[in-house]
């Protein structure tokens, strides 16, 4: 195994017939999928999605992969393919076609057009598009690309193979082996079986269940979990899952078909996607059982089932306001049934209780992966992972799509199938992985951070701002005024202390006001007189008495003002 040594310096150049892999997003994390490929001077672009933030980024809307390592050879880009519609893989393209607004995209039917939705948004038009599909080669020298179908949680996802002189590779993109799909459209395994047979000199696989042992159920088996629970309701069902989940709304739309309910859809995304998903065939709605999500007034309770986004617990999508009872056009009533057909990400269990609750204390029965079988994962377990590595034979694997422990224990399933120790390659954000003579290595490493969107600015939050929004967040403020005679350094006026998220009552600081005065004397005894020493000599002070006192670290801002 190659351990990723932290004195890796910047690689050598690339030779003639190498290919280089650099990964500038997705690997020790899930989301922000994004990895370039370099070849005879050119580059080609696999996935480039966003990754959403956690409790302690705060304000962060987006987090991009840095296109820093890339930015001065935006020109070289030949394409960027794209392996499926999820927002870690698309997510990120709008920032990148603002940089070069020309790069050719490549994917899948579903996948363009739901990359397209993005793009009008952000009012780029300039991108050639290269719909693909399975089975399909294209060129895009000197990279020659061929697709093979791969089963997901979002219809039409591909696995991309890429030959050059370096070789042959494979990107699964995100992949799992239901074997009884609802679109009967399977992990095209005689397809991987065959390239194994011409020879994959790099495997790079999905890592996200790797350390999941087993199989991951088929989807189908929800089915008649949510016809239990659509016989059992008298009143109104609520449905909340991905946007982007079309076999999962198909499910609810067939379970409410099959028990007379008419469906609406609640939030833009939602209501957005699905009309694609109908529009380009994926998803089967029977005539007149979508009503408008503005007149469900006009039905009965059970008359209706309402398929909603926002089951991560995101604040301002619409199950979160249905639970906190703020939303424009729904209510719980007592009796209503909520169901949570979605996975719980990591970081989202506090949001995600938080919205349970509410719709519990409104009366609502809820059901949720935790109390019932209404969600199955997107990604391969271990398993099949096994079954990939026996049916492919690579002579060489790097695990991407996970956290640390992910890909440690996909490269761990690797080497079980026989892989080399020193050829299943576990890169970080920014390694240079360099297949060369039939051998990849990690041979340097290039600067690679998190770019963080908020609002409309890219890039323009720094880590150092972030730490200050979490301890403004989590541990309060406190400003400390004083005035000083400029020519002796005595105190004219103040201290005046004001707090935020602190104390509720500002009184707790008079304690702290002689402690003040007596440093301020100390230090101007000593010589201090300058406005910025002062300033800390007020910032240590009040730092010890408050950590000491309420074991706290707000953050303190001094101001020193000279009379
Ligand atoms: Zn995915
Ligand atoms: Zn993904």
């Amino acid at each position: 195994m190659s351990h990723p040594h932290p004195e890796l310096g910047a690689p050598p150049e690339l030779p003639t017939d190498g290919l280089r892999v650099i990964a500038l997003g997705g690997l020790g994390e899930i989301g922000r999928n994004m990895t370039v490929f370099e070849h005879a001077g050119k580059l080609l672009v696999v996935d480039c999605g966003v990754l959403f933030p956690e409790d302690h980024q705060p304000g962060v809307d987006l987090i991009l992969p840095d296109f820093a390592p890339i930015r001065d050879r935006l020109d070289d880009i030949v394409a960027i393919v794209l392996t499926h519609g999820h927002e870690d893989h698309i997510g990120g393209v709008p920032y990148l076609l603002r940089e070069r607004g020309n790069i050719p995209l490549v994917g899948s039917k579903l996948t363009l057009a739901l990359v397209d939705s993005k793009l009008r948004e952000h009012r780029l038009k300039d991108a050639p598009k290269y719909v693909v599909a399975e089975d399909e080669t294209l060129s895009m020298e000197p990279f020659d690309l061929e697709f093979v179908a791969v089963n997901h949680s979002i219809p039409d996802a591909l696995a991309v193979a890429i030959r050059t002189a370096a070789g042959l590779v494979i990107h699964t993109g995100d992949f799992k082996m239901d074997q009884l799909p609802l679109d009967g459209r399977i992990t095209d395994l005689r397809a991987f079986a065959r390239l194994g047979e011409e020879g994959v000199d790099l495997f790079l696989t999905d890592s996200t269940n790797a350390d999941v042992p087993g199989f991951t159920t088929t989807e189908r088996d929800i089915s008649p979990v949510l016809d239990r629970v659509f016989a059992q309701s008298q009143q109104r069902i609520i449905t909340a899952c991905f946007a982007s989940h079309v076999h999962r709304v198909q499910q609810i739309l067939d379970a409410a078909v099959k028990h007379g309910r008419k469906v609406a859809y609640i939030g833009r995304s939602m209501i957005r996607n699905m009309q694609i998903a109908r529009d380009l065939g994926y998803l089967h709605v029977p005539d007149g059982v979508i009503v408008d999500g503005r007149k469900i007034s006009d039905y009965r309770p059970e008359e209706l089932v309402l398929v909603s986004t926002g089951s991560q617990g995101e604040p301002m999508a619409a199950l979160s306001r249905i639970a906190a009872n703020s939303h424009d056009s729904v209510r719980i009533e007592p009796g209503d049934t909520v169901v949570l057909a979605s996975s719980l990400i990591p970081g989202n269990e506090n949001a995600v209780y938080r919205v349970i609750d509410g719709l519990i204390r409104l009366g609502a029965r809820v059901v949720h992966k935790g109390n019932a079988l209404v969600h199955v994962s997107g990604h391969a377990s271990a398993g099949e992972l096994l079954y990939c590595y026996n049916i492919v034979k690579p002579s060489n694997v790097m695990p991407v799509h996970g956290e640390m422990r992910h890909l440690h224990a996909n490269a761990a399933l690797a080497r079980a199938t026989g892989v080399e120790a020193d050829r299943v390659v576990i890169a970080e954000d920014g390694f240079v992985v360099d297949l060369v003579d039939g051998r990849a290595k990690v041979t340097g490493k290039v600067d690679c951070g998190y770019v963080y969107v908020d609002g409309s600015s890219v890039g323009d939050i720094t880590e150092s701002e972030l730490k200050d929004r979490r301890i403004l967040g989590e541990e309060g403020f406190i400003s400390v005024i004083v005035v000083i005679d400029s020519s002796t350094g005595k105190l004219v006026s103040g201290p005046e202390i004001q707090a935020r998220g602190f104390a509720e009552d500002d009184s707790v600081f008079q304690a702290i006001v002689p402690q003040i005065e007596q440093a301020l004397a100390n230090a101007v005894a000593d010589g201090a007189y300058d406005a910025h020493q002062l300033q800390q000599v007020i910032r240590r002070t009040v730092g010890r008495w408050v950590s000491g006192a309420h074991r706290r670290r707000p953050m303190i801002v001094p101001i020193v003002l000279e009379a």
